[in-house]
């Protein structure tokens, strides 16, 4: 738990002795409370006080790091509501490989996996986690292992309870920094010194969260804190009661036996249920989402919403404000105006692409807003328009001087071409009328 200026100064020696660099002991608590100075420029801290203020400088939520190439961070996030500032890394979603399919049926799988990629908002959406699941004997868990990792780059999750198959698998992949799950809490002691031994984290599965506190504390006390909860249960409402929870005790009761980052499988094999399982998984806190579909449609929408979710809400995701040729563009392309919020930007990138005519779209400054709201937060004005013709030097761009609005600010049109000195055409208000505006436009010699 943060703890305050005042509440940091008790624990002070109160003496004022300067070593610190500070002028009063009062003076290095309100700088510590800042996390502007290091604790250790105190020498004079009591052992007790000591540990009190290294807590209370925790992360509620342990920040857990595995993987290699492509490195995965979960945790660390501060708050219960994506309003109250954001959430800071987003859920990992990953599809088991059960190691009794046939190498056949694994190497169809993978190839399905490695075409899921997606670009969207000028972001490039991908999964990031493959979970190769136990169920054959060693040799077959570890067989399976190699050929995933000859096929795909992205990071593992070990799921086995043998110990003997784990070792074996982790000695195989351990430069990847795989994550262990042990798939329940049987050895659960022997599992944390292998997770120590190859400084991996581990999973702890356990539906009942008074025992899930008991099995951190505990392994806490072992000394292996790079722990994920896996708090996987029978029904979909306990479980997403149970993700709440963790989440409510980690941040608001500052209860660190459940301050770690958490896991969910979907067993569902209606591809829509478990597709709906994912997303509230996702919407609901959980750190990582594992699944078996890998159909693009699923995962597109999961990627999609977790993408969502995990933008900063203080910030509207914003292109760089500019002049962008569409096509082979000449000079007597149209030139559309619109904002540069990124999802207005790529809408009416996609349908100006989908109506094969080469244009120009320009990106007025309007920090990010779309059309009507920065209309009427006064960032898209004639004004701005006229200056943004100016300094993107369209006049050089093409022979005409005709521009099209976005249709919802039909109203400015009149001042806009006073303003810029440009014949202003009113384009549709939705995106999806582009294409056959454009067409139209093009036909009658306009643009
Ligand atoms: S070194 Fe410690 S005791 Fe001395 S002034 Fe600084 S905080 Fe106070």
């Amino acid at each position: 738990m943060a703890l305050s200026g005042l509440d940091i100064y008790k624990l002070l020696p109160k003496t004022n002795c300067r070593e610190c660099g500070f002028p009063t002991c009062l003076a290095f608590a309100m700088q510590l409370a800042k996390k502007a100075v290091e604790l250790g420029r105190c020498p004079y801290l009591s052992p007790e006080a000591k540990a009190t203020l290294e807590e209370s400088s925790l992360a509620p939520i342990r920040l857990i790091t595995f993987g290699k190439d492509k490195k995965i961070e979960l945790g660390n996030e501060t708050v219960l509501f994506r309003h109250e500032d954001k959430f800071y890394h987003p859920t990992a979603v990953g599809f088991i490989i059960d190691d009794n399919l046939s190498d056949k049926e694994i190497e169809e799988r993978l190839d399905r996996i490695n075409r899921l990629k997606f670009e969207r908002i000028g972001q490039l959406l991908e999964p990031e986690l493959v979970a190769i699941r136990q169920n054959a004997d060693k040799k077959r868990f570890v067989e399976v292992l190699k050929i995933i990792s000859q096929k795909i780059d992205l990071s593992f999750v070990l799921m086995s309870s043998d110990i003997d198959s784990q070792k074996e698998a982790l000695s195989c992949v351990a430069d990847k920094k795989p994550l262990v799950h042990p798939q329940g809490k049987e050895n659960l002691q022997e599992f944390a010194k292998l997770a120590q031994e190859f400084k991996v984290p581990l999973v702890v599965c356990s539906s009942d969260l008074e025992e899930m506190s008991h099995l951190t504390k505990a392994l806490k006390k072992q000394g292996w804190e790079d722990l994920i909860l896996d708090i996987t249960a029978k029904s979909l409402t306990e479980e997403i009661w149970n993700l709440t929870q963790i989440r409510r005790l980690a941040l608001k009761k500052k209860d660190r036996s459940f301050g770690y980052p958490t896991l969910m499988v979907v067993d569902e094999k209606d591809p829509y249920l478990e597709t709906i399982k994912a997303a509230d998984y996702i919407a609901k806190y959980a750190s990582i989402v594992l699944m078996q579909g890998t159909q693009p449609w699923q995962i597109l929408s999961l990627l999609t919403l977790r993408q969502n979710i995990y933008s900063d809400p203080q910030k509207p995701l914003q292109i760089e404000p500019k002049v962008y040729p569409v096509g082979q563009v000449n000079e007597k392309s149209p030139v559309l105006v619109t904002t540069n919020f990124s999802l207005t930007y790529y809408t009416v990138l996609g349908e100006v692409e989908a109506s094969r005519i080469p244009s120009y779209i320009m990106s007025v400054d309007t920090e990010g807003m779309s059309v009507l709201t920065a209309w009427a937060a006064e960032k898209f004005t004639p004004d701005k328009i006229s200056s943004s013709i100016e300094s993107f030097g369209v006049k050089n761009l093409v022979r005409h001087n005709r521009l099209v609005i976005p249709g919802y600010v039909a109203v400015m049109s009149g001042d806009l071409e006073e303003k810029s000195g440009w014949q202003v055409i009113v384009g549709p208000k939705e995106a999806s009328g582009i294409p056959a505006f454009l067409k139209n436009l093009t036909r009658t010699g306009v643009g």
